[in-house]
């Protein structure tokens, strides 16, 4: 069988290094033994919600290990797990969880993206959900001091509004990490290769919440895994291209005028404005042109629906090809 987590060949649910990452090699199932959540249970899962946000449709619970089981907690939680958002207003909406675990996995085991421990299980019921570790908790329980862009920008609904997180650009997330990270060329370069590869994979929903700044024992701030990885462009096919613009002023150039959309020059000219030289920037957007394969071979051996894994594989040729011309 396949390991839930990475997909590879498993005696297991989990591989031996996934069983390690996210349970402490401790042996679980992935399949949980209650049902997921609807209006029968709704009751009991909102319980368990308190402590965390819900954004958009997507509502998260909260969930702690105690022994070989995986059981829904108001404290403590050492995962958020998401079900199948309850919408009728996305398209392939029960392809969400997949969606995400899978986007989390290309990321990593392809463009070698720091991400969040994840993997996707099911409910009794046969219904699936992502799961997510925590990586924000000490071993001690304690939280680590972290803080995303909306709140280091302090933008809140009552300074900019309903859309605040949408408020800025991906430039004004490189001052901060300038100002804030010891190390800032390497987490500036982290910040290029997430924001292209957010756009190679359809994920217009790369907002200020989903980028974070965590302090470590030492004092130092780092960038956060990346998390919340996406093609919403599945769900929404009409929305925009991405959630944030690149940078003041980087509408204004010729190729964007003349195609309506982010190609090659836009991503190098952007690369330039965070201190990453040209050359640099050129040879990311070649390696991840030529990831296009791998990317491929991932999406087919997921757990999508045919329909899925044909739109998600066209979203990636789109966006390739706008970063190929020149
Ligand atoms: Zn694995």
């Amino acid at each position: 069988m396949q390991c839930a987590a990475c997909y590879r060949e498993s005696k297991h649910d989990f591989c031996p290094k996934c069983s390690k990452r996210l349970f402490d090699g401790i042996k679980i199932a992935a399949r949980l033994s209650y049902a997921a959540p609807k209006s029968e249970n709704l009751p009991d899962y909102l319980k368990h919600t308190s402590r965390l946000s819900i954004s958009g449709v997507q509502l998260k619970y909260s969930l702690r290990r105690e022994e070989k089981a995986l059981i829904l907690t108001e404290n403590q939680g050492e995962y958020i797990v998401k079900p199948v958002p309850p919408s009728t207003q996305l398209l392939a909406i029960e392809d969400a969880p997949e969606n995400e675990h899978l986007t989390m996995q290309i990321a990593e085991q392809v463009f070698k993206i720091r991400t969040a421990a994840n993997a996707l299980i099911f409910f009794d019921d046969g219904q699936p959900a992502y799961i997510t570790r925590r990586f924000d908790l000490k071993t001690d329980g304690k939280k680590y001091q972290q803080e995303d862009f909306a709140q280091l920008l302090n933008r809140t609904t009552a300074s900019n509004g309903q859309n605040y997180k949408y408020d800025a650009t991906y430039e004004e997330i490189g001052i901060l990490i300038r100002k804030h990270v010891a190390a800032a060329p390497p987490a500036l370069e982290a910040l290029f290769r997430l924001v292209v590869f957010n756009y190679i994979v359809g994920n217009g929903d790369a907002h200020l919440k989903n980028f974070s700044l965590i302090q470590h024992e030492s004092g130092e701030y780092r960038l956060t895994p990346a998390y919340d990885l996406m093609s919403t462009k599945l769900h929404t096919p009409y929305e925009t291209d991405i959630a944030l613009e690149l940078c003041e002023g980087c509408l204004d150039t010729d190729f964007y005028a003349a195609n309506g959309y982010y190609g090659r020059q836009d991503f190098i000219g952007f690369a330039k404005r965070l201190g990453i030289a040209e050359k640099r920037a050129t040879g990311i957007l070649d390696i991840f042109i030529n990831l296009q394969n791998q990317t491929m071979k991932r999406i087919e051996n997921s757990r999508l629906s045919e329909e899925s894994k044909s739109n998600y594989s066209k979203i990636v040729l789109d966006r390739l090809l706008r970063l190929s011309r020149r």
